[in-house]
């Protein structure tokens, strides 16, 4: 039987978003693009969780997740105040 592939999720701040194009270029499955000039997932299905983008953004606007976290990161939002500096959360 084929392994199942492992899924991942982006979360994006777009308000620190400033379409530098880092992650775009540093993304090996050419996941990501600019749309309006904010980062965007167009194929999230490709996503190998790998965190370039994350590591790699200067602006701390995208994160990457397994999508088993998702309703876990949903409930949890509703606690973050996304009109902190996104650093401010990761404690
Ligand atoms: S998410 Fe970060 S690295 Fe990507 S375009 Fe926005 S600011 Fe640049
Ligand atoms: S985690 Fe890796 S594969 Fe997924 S969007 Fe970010 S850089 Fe691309």
């Amino acid at each position: 039987m084929a392994e199942s592939k492992k899924r991942f999720f982006h979360v994006i701040r777009e308000n620190y978003c400033k379409g530098c194009s880092i992650c775009v270029a540093f993304c090996p499955k050419h996941v990501l693009e600019l749309r309006n000039s904010k980062v965007f997932p167009a194929r999230p299905e490709d996503c190998i969780g790998c965190r370039m983008c994350e590591l790699r953004c200067p602006d701390f606007a995208i994160e990457v997740h397994p999508v088993e976290e998702k309703a876990k990161f949903e409930q949890s939002v509703s606690f973050i105040d996304l009109s902190l500096p996104p650093e401010a959360h990761h404690v």
